[in-house]
C-alpha cells in the first residue's frame, strides 16, 4: 500500500531536504506539500515538475487558513509540520510570526485531529525554547526547563504551540527540538542582518545540518514502517549533531569565514554581540535520535567545504585586506534595526537591558581580542577550562552539568508516581492538586497550581518530561523570567547563570516597540 506523507514548509531549509529523500525513499511514498501561492513557492515547485502527481501533490495554500490544513491532512499517513517564520524573519514581522507559528501550528494539529483515521504528526519546534546557555550550564537534555529569550517572539510561539499539542489529544505524535541548522543559504542569509550579532560568543550549540535533519525526518518513517520504532512516538526530543559539532558561537564564526579568508577576530570586535539573551545548547540526548534514526553523517567541517565548493565566488574574497571586508561587508550590518549595536545607538533601552543587562555593562566589555575571554580557547572571566573535555556529554553526566529536573529522574517511568509529581511541583513554587494517580502512568492529565494561583490540568509527561509548567505565567509573551525564577527554583538554577538578582524586569511588546518595566524598591519604573 502507498504511504501519503503530507508537509508543511517542504520549500524550507529542513523541508527540501526532506523531501528530496522521501522522493528518493525505496518506499514510494506519495509525498503531498503545502506551498503558498506566491511566486517563489511556485519556482520551487517548477524545480519537481518532472515528478509525476502520483508520487508528489502540490497544494497551493497555507497553514494559516484552517481549510487548506484539512486538505493537507485529508488521508495523510504521516503528517510533519515543518513551517515556520523564522530569525531573522521573525524579528522584522512579530505579528506574522504569531499568526504563522501559532494559529498556523494550532490550525495543523486540529486538521490532523478531525481525520477518522488520524495521521502520526512530526512537530518541528526549537532549540531556542530553552533560552540562553553559557559555561555553567551548556549541557541540557528534554525536561529541562522552558526559558525563550526576552523579545524573541519566535521560542514564544514554538513554546505556545508545543503546549497546545501536549495539551491535545491527537493520537500518534512526536515533538522535535530542532538545534542551529546548517542550510545552503546560511553565510549569505547571516551577512544581511543583525542577527548575527545576537549570537553570543561563548554560547553552546550543537549544529547539524540540513541534509542530515532530512535524513533524519524521512528515516522516521521508513523505520516505523519497518516496526523499529518501538517507544519513539509521543515523546519529545532533540535534534543535535553530536560531539563533533558541538561548538560555541566565536568557532562557529570561525570556521564559516575562513572561507571567505577571515577570522572572527579579523572581521568582528568583541562588543559587538549580545553576551547573553541568545540561545543555543549542547545536548546530553541527542543520541537517543541517532540510535533511532542514523541519520548523522555530517560534520560541521563538512558542510563549510560543501558551501565553499558551492560558491567558489567566495574564494575570490581571500585576495582582499580582511579589513576591507569588515568595513564593507560587517560594519554596515551594525546599523541594521535587528543589530545590539544600533539598539545602543538609538537608545531602545528595554532591547539593551535584556542583551546586556545594562549600557555600564557594555562599557567594561574588552575592547580587544586579547582581554576577552573566549571559551573555546579555555579561557573564563576567572580562570581556564579544559574546552574538549566539557563539549563530552559523559563528562557533563559526571560532572554535575545536567539540570536538576525537581524529582527522582533516574527511576524508569514506569515507577513515577503522586510522590514523584508533587516533588516535581514543589520544586517549580507550586503544588500537584491531584491526590492520587495511577503509578506510571504519565498521560492521564492531573491538576496543578503554580505560585501564583494559576490552576491548569496538564499530564506528567507535559510538566516533568517535557519541561512546561505554568501556561499562563511562565509562557511569554511577556517575558517575566526574572520576577518568575524568584519563586520557582527550577528555573532558578540556570536563568542566573546570566542574570543578577536584582534584575527585575518584565518586558513585552507595545505596538510592536520592546518595552520593559523593572521593580525597584518596590515601585515600577520603566527600564
Ligand atoms: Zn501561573
Amino acid at each position: 500500500m502507498t504511504m501519503t506523507v503530507a508537509l508543511t514548509g517542504a520549500s524550507g531549509a529542513m523541508g527540501k531536504p526532506t523531501l528530496d529523500a522521501l522522493l528518493a525513499s525505496d518506499k514510494n511514498y506519495r509525498v503531498r506539500i503545502l506551498l503558498r501561492d506566491t511566486e517563489s513557492e511556485r519556482r520551487f515547485a517548477r524545480t519537481y515538475r518532472k515528478i509525476p502527481s502520483s508520487r508528489l501533490e502540490i497544494i497551493y495554500g497555507d497553514i494559516k487558513n484552517k481549510e487548506d490544513c484539512l486538505r493537507l491532512a485529508a488521508g495523510a499517513d504521516y503528517l510533519m509540520h515543518m513551517a515556520a517564520l523564522i530569525p531573522p524573519g521573525s524579528d522584522h514581522d512579530l505579528e506574522l510570526t504569531r499568526r504563522t507559528n501559532y494559529d498556523g501550528s494550532v490550525n495543523v494539529f486540529e486538521a490532523v485531529r478531525a481525520q477518522e483515521k488520524q495521521p502520526k504528526l512530526v512537530y518541528i519546534s526549537s532549540v531556542a525554547v530553552y533560552g540562553n546557555r553559557n559555561y555553567i550550564h551548556p549541557w541540557g537534555r528534554v525536561g529541562d526547563p522552558l526559558l525563550p529569550s526576552t523579545f524573541d517572539v519566535y521560542a514564544a510561539t514554538k513554546v505556545r504551540a508545543e503546549r497546545y499539542l501536549l495539551d491535545s489529544d491527537v493520537k500518534c505524535w512526536a515533538i522535535l527540538r530542532q538545534t542551529g541548522i546548517l542550510h545552503p543559504k546560511m553565510l549569505t542569509n547571516n551577512i544581511k542582518d543583525g542577527l548575527m550579532f545576537h549570537t553570543s560568543w561563548n554560547s553552546p550549540l550543537e549544529w547539524v545540518t540540513a541534509d542530515d535533519s532530512g535524513r533524519l525526518m524521512c528515516n522516521i518513517v521508513d523505520y516505523d514502517l519497518d516496526g523499529k520504532t518501538e517507544g519513539f512516538w509521543n515523546k519529545v526530543y532533540n535534534i543535535g549533531g553530536g560531539k563533533i559539532n558541538r561548538r560555541t558561537g566565536y568557532d562557529t564564526f570561525d570556521g564559516g569565514f575562513k572561507i571567505i579568508g577571515g577570522s572572527a577576530e579579523s572581521f568582528l570586535e568583541p562588543v559587538w554581540n549580545s553576551p547573553r539573551n541568545f540561545h543555543g545548547i549542547w545536548y546530553t540526548d541527542s543520541y537517543i535520535l541517532e540510535d533511532y534514526f542514523h541519520f548523522r553523517s555530517q560534520s560541521v567541517e563538512d558542510y563549510w567545504n560543501i558551501v565553499a565548493e558551492a560558491h567558489p565566488v567566495y574564494a575570490l574574497a581571500k585576495f582582499l585586506p580582511p579589513k576591507i571586508i569588515k568595513k564593507l561587508v560587517i560594519e554596515r550590518l551594525l546599523g541594521d534595526s535587528n543589530a545590539p549595536m544600533r539598539w545602543v545607538k538609538s537608545h531602545e533601552s528595554a532591547k539593551v537591558a535584556a542583551a546586556f543587562g545594562s549600557t555600564e555593562n557594555i562599557d567594561l566589555c574588552p575592547a580587544s581580542w586579547k582581554d576577552y575571554p573566549v571559551l573555546c580557547k579555555g579561557q573564563l572571566v576567572d580562570g581556564e577550562i579544559d574546552y574538549d573535555e566539557l563539549r563530552d556529554d559523559e563528562y557533563a553526566r559526571t560532572h554535575g552539568y545536567l539540570l536538576d529536573h525537581g524529582y527522582d529522574d533516574t527511576k524508569p517511568d514506569s515507577e513515577l508516581d503522586i510522590e514523584d509529581m508533587r516533588a516535581a511541583a514543589s520544586f517549580r513554587g507550586g503544588k500537584c492538586l491531584s491526590e492520587s494517580m495511577t503509578k506510571g502512568d504519565l498521560n492521564t492529565k492531573l491538576l496543578w497550581e503554580c505560585h501564583d494561583g494559576h490552576r491548569f490540568e496538564s499530564s506528567p509527561y507535559t510538566i516533568l518530561k517535557a519541561g512546561h509548567w505554568c501556561p499562563e505565567c511562565c509562557q511569554p509573551e511577556p517575558w517575566k523570567f526574572d520576577i518568575l525564577a524568584k519563586s520557582i527554583p527550577f528555573f532558578a538554577q540556570v536563568w542566573y547563570d546570566s542574570h543578577a538578582r536584582g534584575e527585575n524586569g518584565i518586558y513585552y511588546y507595545k505596538n510592536n516597540k520592546a518595552e520593559g518595566f523593572r521593580m525597584k524598591d518596590g515601585v515600577l519604573c520603566k527600564i
